[in-house]
């Protein structure tokens, strides 16, 4: 008897009872279809979405796609372009994919525009998403999106551009799925751009504010 594929355990984890549990309990008695069963698992934990199915069949390509979507394009007004293009980049995964990136380059300030050009691409690509996703959660990815380009800051001097991705963010997960997981982190990332915006910057030459003014005489 052959060993089920990642595939065929997705579509039977995507028919839910008795399938998912019957797989599951297939899973147990054989180390390489229980083997095969953690994948699909931790790429339903990686990305995030509710449907096995989607999740194999997008996961798999996925970072091979944006590496080549990436390689191919020049920065953000590229990338959307090649986005707007080809179908084969408008997928979740593909779009899941730049906001992990995004994310893990927000810490760095030598990183932070490109975590904020990729945080736009993840919600360029979101805005493509048709009607095989669940609008609620195409909402969740967005207001993720949005929240994550808040929280690496606008490169252009902009609070103004900080503040309206804050402001898209809120829209994003009022339209959501109500996921706790998601208002939590959205919320994270929104104190974290908070914490950073600042009023206009004080021209070279301009009289010290106030509290350097503080500053200076403590010292
Ligand atoms: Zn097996």
């Amino acid at each position: 008897m052959k060993h089920l594929e990642l595939a065929e355990i997705a579509k039977l984890l995507s028919e839910g009872t008795p399938f998912a549990e019957s797989c599951r309990h297939l899973a147990e008695n054989c180390p390489t279809c229980g083997e095969r069963l953690g994948q699909v698992d931790a790429l339903m934990k990686r990305f995030r979405h509710w449907d096995a199915e989607t999740v194999v069949r997008e996961g798999l390509a996925a970072d091979r796609l944006f590496e080549a979507l990436l390689k191919k394009g020049q920065g953000l007004a590229g990338w959307s372009a090649l986005v707007e293009e080809k179908a084969k980049y408008q997928t979740w995964g593909v779009a899941w994919v730049a906001l992990e990136r995004a994310q893990a380059q927000i810490a760095d300030v030598a990183t932070r525009a490109h975590a904020w050009e990729l945080a736009l691409l993840a919600v360029t690509i979101a805005g493509y998403l048709g009607a095989s996703y669940h609008p609620d959660s195409i909402a969740d990815l967005k207001a993720l999106a949005h929240a994550t380009a808040a929280a690496a800051g606008s490169p252009e001097d902009g609070s103004f551009d900080t503040l309206r991705q804050v402001a898209a963010a809120m829209a994003a997960l009022d339209q959501g799925s109500g996921d706790p997981a998601v208002a939590r982190d959205v919320v994270d990332l929104l104190s974290r751009a908070l914490c950073n915006v600042r009023g206009p910057r004080s021209r070279p030459g301009s009289p010290p504010t106030v509290r350097r003014r503080r500053a200076a005489r403590r010292g």
